[in-house]
């Protein structure tokens, strides 16, 4: 059986006469920078998370961007982030001129270690920036309370987490922005590139909203260097057809996640000279599941690489079922950023970026799918521990 790790012809027949006349409103309607199409999307992602002004943009990278250049960050400035993520977090820091300082991470939930925060905050920090890895919030609480004390902004990178909350309040509006993304892998996706920029802070949002349109808000008259980081009146119209489903979908991945922990409970518990561990969920969180990433540790002591997360990952493979993983190599050890950028060693993200391993979990992979790649682990663990 074949068990790709992200499917989506399934989601795109059930709506693609949807899809289709969404595409012939756009191509009649003439409109295809901003618009009509836009401002619904804008109007309609806003009111699903609740909150103020919602900015369509042409990706989750350049929502980060946006962000920073609204914040005013630039060379001489610092920002704090997780090294485990994906490389657009610290990237969109540095191409804004200023510098990435990389935090540790939870090994637990994979995201930023709260502990890790304080220790490297210096005069020069202008930001922290969490991200809501996987689909589950960070320690938003502590991260506030830091930020605050110190007078330092918050941009949540919530690019895998549209829809999840901690302690009942949305990724992405708790900070002063939050930065969404609709790559075409994520719980929402685009046909094609596509971001989100929100904010409850009406200064930022109107200054964020020039800042989109090179810095203009009559044409051809610039009060501040901006660029062009617009959302295709296109690709919104084709969100706007899928956001109704969202909560669906994201009803099906967190059963998925759901089938996973129950039918692996089992892995975790064979005396195989490698242990599994299961993605976990802190109780303050609703997870939108974005990824299933478990943990292969592949103990030192006994020396067996043919029972590493590389291995299960090539057994599966031959079994017919993709596995991905997020990330092999953690930002601060990225040949961009090493030696360059503090700290030179984070154990941890070391640590995840060596054991984890993300499962087919999107809303389709069906229960013979998942059934498929329970039955393969269990069988790697078997033939490991005979
Ligand atoms: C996908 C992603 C981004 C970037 O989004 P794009 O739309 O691909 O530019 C940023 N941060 C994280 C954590 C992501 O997963």
């Amino acid at each position: 059986m074949k068990v790709p790790l992200l499917d989506l012809k399934p989601q795109h027949q059930a709506l693609a006469g949807e899809l289709q006349d969404a595409f012939t409103r756009v191509l009649h309607s003439g409109h295809f920078i901003l618009g009509p199409e836009v401002d619904g999307l804008e109007r309609e992602v806003a009111a699903y998370i609740g909150v103020k002004h919602a900015l369509g943009v042409s990706s989750g990278t350049d929502a980060l961007l946006l962000a920073l250049m609204a914040l005013d960050i630039g060379p001489g400035d610092e920002v704090l982030c997780p090294s485990f993520t994906f490389f657009a977090t610290a990237g969109s820091v540095a191409r804004c001129g200023a510098k990435p300082v990389f935090v540790d991470e939870c090994p637990l939930t994979f995201n930023i270690d709260v502990d890790d925060i304080e220790a490297r905050i210096t005069d020069r920090t202008k930001a922290i920036m969490p991200v809501h890895l996987f689909g589950q919030c960070a320690q938003m609480d502590p991260i506030m309370e830091i930020a605050q004390r110190r007078g330092i902004a918050v941009i949540e990178d919530a690019a895998q987490a549209l829809g999840a909350t901690t302690r009942g309040r949305q990724a992405g509006t708790l900070g002063s922005f939050g930065a969404f993304s609709f790559f075409p892998s994520k719980n929402l996706g685009a046909l094609g590139d596509a971001g989100l920029l929100v904010t409850n802070d009406d200064a930022l949002a109107l200054k964020a909203r020039l800042l989109r349109n090179h810095g203009a808000e009559q044409k051809y008259f610039h009060s501040m260097v901006g660029g062009n980081f617009r959302i295709d009146a296109l690709q919104a119209a084709f969100l706007r057809v899928k956001l109704p489903h969202l909560a669906e979908y994201t009803a099906r991945r967190i059963e998925n996640a759901a089938y996973y922990c129950r039918g692996l409970s089992a892995a975790t518990e064979m005396p195989a000279p490698v242990q599994i561990v299961l993605p976990s969920c802190d109780p303050d969180n609703h997870h939108v599941w974005n990824q299933y990433t478990i943990r292969v540790i592949a103990g030192e002591e006994w020396q067996r690489p043919e029972l590493s997360r590389d291995a299960l990952r090539a057994w599966l493979l031959e079994r017919g079922i993709a596995t991905e993983i997020y990330y092999p190599l953690p930002l601060h050890l990225q040949e961009c950023f090493a030696g360059k950028n503090e700290p030179k060693s984070l154990p941890q993200s070391e640590n995840l970026a060596r054991e984890c391993l993300s499962l087919p979990i999107h809303p389709d992979v069906g229960r013979g799918g998942q059934d498929a790649v329970i039955e393969g682990i269990l069988a790697f663990l078997r033939v490991g521990a005979a």
